[in-house]
């Protein structure tokens, strides 16, 4: 889709039309609509299906081809535009509705501030749509300075980050508006960008200044006496949320203690600053133009080469962090909080305090060691459970996040993995060799080699046959070892409310060619991650564009995982108690439908999880092996597009559900898919601004 048909979409000329109150009518998918040309009263506009262009169906339309598009309205309804020509209205509708596209505009405008930054000497990296995360784990070492790489990062609706210290650059992050008069006098003559909600103010990196956090805040409780807070990460409690006093605005209330006292204050003023600089310990990285946070374009507002700090505004900093001590790991974990899409509310007893403890702890589990994230989720669980869960409920949470003791010697494993493969065969004492040289062994480093042995033994990664050991064949997968979860603890994507699913489920999903299967088979894996679920992607086809589909859709490495080359269905060796996805299975390529199938039934036996199949169907939308669907799927189902439609409006047709958890039985699940975002979204799920019926100014057909 070009830009155009994005920015003029059905969806944009519906929300236009009602935010400026022009007559507009919706009949399901056609909306109907005062025509700007003609001068009676008559809607006798048509905008039917996806398309942006809009017919005018009067024979008397004065209009020359009787089509238009949302500019001919835009000038209609706002009279200071009526001259404006077609890319200048496009713009502003684009900036109006904030519409992720880009236009001939925007990339002139980008072309100039890619050459700033490559004459300046950015290294960036690539964060989630619309947000603030890395999409790489490892993103502080990562040097990315070609601007083709940034390009395509934009291209795909990706957000990029300065990533500080392999710019040399630092950023003061003043996070509030305006700048504060006592300091706009320090800041000297530097280059500033404007963000939602503050400034960034870039300078020369300086070893000198920590990365932290500064708040002060003044507050005024009911006899008018005001106290002074000086800590960014003071807890408070704000619209029955846990939160800091940094989330409080101006004139916001709150109860806090003073002097063991509860006393009601009011926000008067405050200074919130970050200091986003790099030391050994952490990396620091600042989302920058053209990155959307918030639905808000972030953007430069001067062009001023960047200097070294002022001596005095970096006075003023160092008098203001002083006293407070954050410990690098909390705020690793506030961090994490904070940019999870988990609210940090107050969780009473009977509202998931273990669930929620549970996903957390399969979320850090990913990145951190198991005591690590013992001492996160302990330190979590007083945060937020009220009451706090017992120590031993929280143990319970980390067995069964299958916190296998062995795992933070991955390293060691993946050597002894890496030695197998050169050599196909040693013994115990070859392998101490590959990994020690000729050095003698401490007793307790050949015990952790021991352990690494046992544990590959006991996953089948490796097997013995008289003292030599071997690898087992096994896909090579690009990221870490799995999660072993002990029940289904998510919800299955779009079919959760539809039937009871377990572990060793197949769900088998059904496409014609052409449908993107790609793109639904990553949005499941989206909406898994959101849940904590790491999942595996198997995909059959040859070529990488499932990874632009699911950089697009603002996955990142800690998400999932997907085969680095090719397999044979019939050789594909399941992960345990993993979710996998296989996209796709061609029958007519495979004769022995029926021998994957039954391949696939006895890996799940052997290994536990759950396994969504994609299948291609015959072009008349039936089933190759329509008998093996019978057999061995908890669900069955296809996904068609509706007739005429480009993909926007399709459904999942339901086949076969063995365990329903509905009375009637459910057949049709209508969803959106969203270009702008590449979401599939169930229609009934839409946000309310987003869905049709909410919409005031659009009458239904019936009330007529
Ligand atoms: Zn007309």
């Amino acid at each position: 889709m070009d830009y155009k048909s994005i920015i003029l979409s059905q969806e944009n000329i519906k929300k236009y039309c009602k935010q400026f109150k022009y007559p507009i009518v919706l009949r399901g998918k056609t909306i109907n609509l005062l025509c700007p040309y003609c001068n009676d009263k008559s809607m006798t506009a048509l905008c039917v299906g996806q398309t942006h262009h809009i017919d005018c169906v009067s024979p008397n339309c004065p209009h020359k081809d009787k089509k238009f598009t949302l500019v001919a309205i835009v000038r209609k309804v706002e009279k200071d535009k009526k001259d404006w020509d077609r890319e200048k209205i496009i713009q502003y509708i684009k900036n109006l509705f904030q519409v992720k596209a880009l236009t001939p505009q925007d990339v002139k405008e980008q072309h100039k501030w890619f050459d700033y930054y490559i004459k300046n000497g950015f290294s960036l990296t690539p964060i989630k749509p619309n947000d603030k995360v890395c999409i790489e784990s490892e993103w502080q070492n990562k040097e990315h300075k070609d601007p083709s790489e940034w390009k395509e990062w934009i291209k795909n609706g990706l957000n990029v980050g300065l990533n500080c210290n392999m710019s040399k650059k630092m950023i003061i992050d003043i996070d509030q508006k305006p700048i504060p008069k006592e300091i706009e006098n320090l800041i000297g003559n530097t280059l500033i960008e404007e963000s939602k909600r503050g400034f960034h103010l870039f300078y020369q990196q300086d070893q000198d200044l920590p990365k932290t956090s500064i708040g002060e805040f003044t507050l005024v409780d009911q006899e008018g006496k005001e106290h002074f807070i000086k800590n960014p990460n003071f807890q408070i409690k704000l619209n029955g949320r846990n939160t800091t006093l940094r989330k409080m605005e101006i004139g916001d209330k709150t109860m806090i203690k003073i002097n063991n006292e509860e006393k009601l204050v009011t926000m008067k003023s405050y200074l919130k600053i970050d200091i986003e600089n790099s030391n050994n310990e952490q990396g620091a990285q600042v989302v920058i133009y053209p990155s959307i946070c918030e639905d808000y374009q972030r953007k430069f507002i001067n062009e001023n080469e960047i200097i070294s700090i002022p001596k005095k505004f970096k006075e003023y900093l160092q008098s203001k962090i002083g006293t407070i001590a954050i410990p690098t790991n909390s705020e690793i974990v506030r961090q994490e909080i904070k940019n999870d899409t988990y609210k940090l509310p107050l969780i009473e007893e009977g509202e998931g305090r273990h669930s929620f403890l549970f996903r957390y702890a399969c979320i850090l589990r990913k990145q951190m060691s198991v005591a690590e994230v013992e001492s996160a989720i302990v330190s979590l669980n007083k945060i937020v459970n009220n009451p706090p869960l017992e120590y031993k409920e929280i143990k319970n949470i980390l067995n069964s996040t299958n916190m296998y003791s062995f795992a933070d010697d991955k390293e060691l494993a993946e050597k002894i993995l890496e030695y197998l493969r050169e050599v196909d065969e040693a013994t115990n004492r070859d392998i101490e060799r590959a990994i020690a040289g000729d050095n003698r062994l401490k007793a307790e480093e050949k015990s952790k080699i021991d352990k690494a042995i046992a544990y590959l033994k006991k996953e089948e990664f490796i097997k013995s046959k008289k003292n030599k050991l071997f690898l087992v064949k096994k896909m090579e997968w690009t990221n870490n070892l799995i999660d072993t979860l002990k029940q289904l603890p998510f919800k299955v994507p779009y079919f959760h409310d539809l039937g009871r699913f377990c572990w060793k489920d197949i769900l088998v999903i059904g496409a014609t060619p052409g449908i993107g299967k790609t793109h639904i088979a990553l949005n499941i894996i989206k909406k898994l991650s959101e849940q904590g679920i790491y999942s595996h992607y198997v995909s059959l086809e040859t070529g990488s564009r499932h990874i632009e589909i699911a950089l697009q859709l603002g996955l990142t490495e800690k998400d999932f995982r997907y085969n680095k080359e090719y397999y044979n269905p019939l050789e594909v060796e399941l992960e345990k108690n993993a979710v996998t996805v296989i996209d796709w299975l061609n029958p007519v390529e495979f004769e022995n439908t029926h021998l994957i199938f039954e391949h696939f039934a006895k890996q799940l036996c052997k290994h536990n999880g759950l396994l969504i199949i994609f299948v291609q169907l015959k072009e008349n939308g039936s089933f190759f092996a329509p008998n093996l669907m019978n057999i061995f799927p908890a669900l069955t189902c296809k996904y068609f597009y509706e007739d005429g439609s480009d993909g926007t409006y399709g459904h999942f047709e339901i086949c076969k559900i063995r365990e329903s958890i509905r009375k009637k039985r459910l057949v049709k699940i209508p969803c959106m898919f969203k270009w702008e975002t590449k979401e599939l979204v169930r229609t009934d799920e839409l946000k309310e601004n987003e869905n049709i019926k909410d919409e005031q100014i659009i009458v239904d057909e019936k009330e007529e």
